[in-house]
């Protein structure tokens, strides 16, 4: 049950987690095995922020190995190119490690990257680029790269209607993984800090308050759902792990705190191709020449991302027309001969990449950032940018092992367990509405449209458990129709977003 936010008045922590996306999440995880006092918020349910609005994918680092306009870029810059291998060696990594102790919580597609006489890439860098990824990694989860000649592509479902087949130089065929689901990744995470001892809190706002004593920071806490006065409560450390509100939290305490995001867009539509395409998927490059994908998922695919900068409201991220038209564009460009169109859109979405902000990269930094506030007077203050869902978990080790050098744990260290946790019914975690339970605790939402009869028996089950009356529930289905309409409906069908 939801306790009164007054019980935390006064209370002290050692480490005050701001944002439960995966990468608090995990960090939540790490500290309290570690024997940290910790407590973690997030001002919506958990994992609404850009975990619940990726592309879901483990990738395996092949995109990191892409050199910007030809491979001179990374003669011209070495840096680039370790930077590059760093990054792949940690997707590979990260690939393995999850896939070996979750394996419940990814699926494995086949992938194919086509290769064109004109494209950017020749075969052998491709080639290069799998061999070296093959040796980052470890054969237990295997990349199984086979480069097809374009007359093996072309028996293929799926990949038998690429474009321009006259053009195609080959086909590289391999492993990718997808995550099931990643809110539920956040939750897991939580579930298991909270089993070492995290206080752990839905639909609570965090707010810096500039007082810093020898209880270390002040934090306010406001709840969200209920109208009860903020409290106050001290933290030795703060974690700021807010995604795209990183800024605006550092802010609130600290008005000259300097940028530390730099937020990208990145929309997606979701179609229901042939029964004979599920599992295929596609890796390429869209007319801009950035990466695009056609990845299945259930029995649909989804095709995206954009990215484009955003700047606007944080709270609002909806795909537009123009980026649906541009997505639709892009689809039949890559799969002319399916002849897509608006009416096969069943629904869409969007979300902003919380990238690091740099002054010297004109779409923002992308690699993982760990950000020491000390500098900026605001010391015991720590951020994370650009932080993506399949290197969470070392993302979790890295702020812990951050912590531990500043501060030592109270208790004794607890091994950080990764197999899951256990779920009865998907109404775990503190569902305050039925949009919690059936988004981002069962994931239902993401397979289109939910049958009524569904939403209304999870509505009742649920609202047996939190006390509600009939009206109650009826507002709550209503609620969770806006809330589906919102983040998935395609944009001119939003106003009159209906589920079936
Ligand atoms: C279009 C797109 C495609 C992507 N594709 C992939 C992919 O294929 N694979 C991959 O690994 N990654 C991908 N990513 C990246 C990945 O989704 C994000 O980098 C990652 O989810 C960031 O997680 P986070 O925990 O740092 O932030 P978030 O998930 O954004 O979490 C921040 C949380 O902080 C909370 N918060 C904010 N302010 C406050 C406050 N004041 N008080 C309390 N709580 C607060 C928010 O509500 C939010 O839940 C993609 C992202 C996008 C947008």
């Amino acid at each position: 049950m939801r306790t009164s936010i007054s019980n935390f008045q006064d209370e002290e922590f050692d480490v005050v987690i701001v944002g439960a996306g995966v990468n608090g999440s995990s960090s939540a995880q790490h500290l309290a095995a570690m024997g940290y006092k910790v407590l973690i918020v997030d001002k919506g349910d958990f994992a609404t922020g850009a975990s619940s609005r990726s592309s879901r994918l483990l990738h395996c680092g092949l995109r990191y190995l892409a050199p910007g306009r030809s491979i001179l870029d990374f003669v011209i810059h070495p840096s680039r190119l370790f930077t590059a291998l760093r990054m792949a060696r940690q997707a590979m990594n990260s690939r393995e490690k999850f896939v070996l102790s979750t394996p419940e919580r990814t699926k494995c597609l086949r992938l194919h990257f086509p290769i064109y006489l004109d494209g950017p890439y020749r075969e052998w860098q491709v080639r290069l680029a799998f061999k070296l990824l093959d040796l980052m990694g470890s054969p237990k989860v295997p990349l199984n790269f086979k480069m097809l000649t374009p007359a093996e592509a072309r028996d293929l479902p799926l990949i038998g209607k690429l474009r321009d087949f006259d053009r195609l130089q080959s086909v590289a065929a391999f492993d990718e993984y997808q995550f099931e689901w990643p809110e539920r990744i956040a939750l897991d995470a939580l579930s298991r800090a909270e089993q070492s001892g995290a206080t752990i809190r839905n639909y609570t706002k965090a707010e810096l308050s500039s007082v810093r004593n020898d209880r270390g920071w002040s934090v306010q806490l406001t709840d969200m759902l209920e109208q009860e006065p903020p409290v106050t409560v001290s933290t030795k450390i703060v974690l700021n792990m807010a995604g795209i509100w990183i800024d605006s939290f550092n802010q609130s305490g600290a008005p000259h705190a300097k940028r530390k995001i730099f937020g990208t867009k990145g929309a997606h539509i979701v179609i229901r191709l042939p029964e004979e395409f599920r599992g295929l998927g596609i890796a390429t490059l869209n007319s801009l020449q950035l990466p695009f994908y056609c990845i299945p998922w259930r029995d649909l695919h989804y095709f995206g991302p954009t990215e484009t900068s955003y700047e606007d409201d944080p709270e609002c991220i909806r795909v537009t027309e123009d980026e649906l038209e541009f997505l639709l564009c892009e689809a039949n460009r890559l799969l002319p001969s399916l002849d897509l169109k608006r009416s096969d859109i069943i629904m869409t979405w969007a979300g902003v990449r919380p990238l690091t902000y740099d002054e010297t990269v004109p779409f923002g930094n992308r690699s993982r950032t760990v950000h020491d506030l000390s500098s900026e007077g605001l010391p015991d203050i720590l951020a994370m940018t650009a932080g993506p869902i399949m290197t969470h978990r070392s993302a979790g080790e890295e702020m812990a092992a951050h912590v531990k050098q500043k501060l030592a744990p109270r208790n004794t260290t607890q091994k950080v367990e990764f197999s899951l946790p256990n779920i009865v019914n998907g109404f775990d975690n503190m569902p305050a509405h039925l949009s919690d339970v059936l988004l981002r605790r069962t994931g239902q939402g993401w397979s289109g449209p939910i049958a009524r009869a569904d939403i209304e028996s999870c509505a009742q089950e649920l609202g047996k458990q939190l006390n509600w009356d009939q009206a109650q529930i009826a507002d709550e289905i209503r609620l969770f129709e806006v809330e589906w309409g919102l983040l998935y409906a395609p944009p001119s069908n939003a106003s009159s977003a209906r589920l079936i």
